[in-house]
């Protein structure tokens, strides 16, 4: 797949035009994505020396984009038109806001495998959804008991 990833507030907390500080397991993540084959572009608001502090900042922790606010390296924003074909966006303003990255990773795969219910692939396995409801199931289950012998 081909995927627009954003900078501020997806890789690092949201502090432009200065570079905030790493959201846990977000070059992680990327990296491993790479190494699977998919084509990552970066997507951000940010241009001239800004997008390259961006480009820089994520090649200095070992992660170099296929291109920057462009679907090819050799592409002429000025003249290619506006769409990005990319198939996919991670954006800290998607609907829901960013899932944690070891969930996006989860939701890629499941897409991967031919599954597009955001819905249900949120509540399968592995997720941190599920984890998080069992984790809540838990501490309900424990309350319960303690009602149950008086405490
Ligand atoms: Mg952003």
């Amino acid at each position: 797949m081909i995927i627009a990833v954003d900078f501020d507030g997806t890789i690092v907390e949201h502090e432009y035009p200065k570079i905030g500080k790493p959201i846990p397991f977000a070059i992680e993540t990327l990296l491993k994505l790479q190494q699977e084959g998919h084509t990552l572009i970066m997507w951000s608001v940010r241009e001239g020396k800004l997008l390259q502090e961006a480009v820089d900042y994520c090649a200095k922790k070992g992660l170099k984009f296929y291109a920057a606010n462009k679907n090819h390296p050799e592409e002429d924003r000025a003249t290619a038109g506006r769409k990005l074909t990319s198939d996919m966006f991670i954006d800290d303003r998607n609907v829901g806001g960013l899932p944690s990255w070891g969930t996006i990773y989860h939701i890629i795969q499941a897409m991967e495998r031919g599954e597009t219910s955001f819905d249900r692939v949120l509540m399968s396995p592995g997720s941190d959804q599920r984890i998080i409801r069992r984790k809540r199931n838990f501490f309900i289950r424990l309350g319960e008991m303690f009602e149950r012998n008086g405490y």
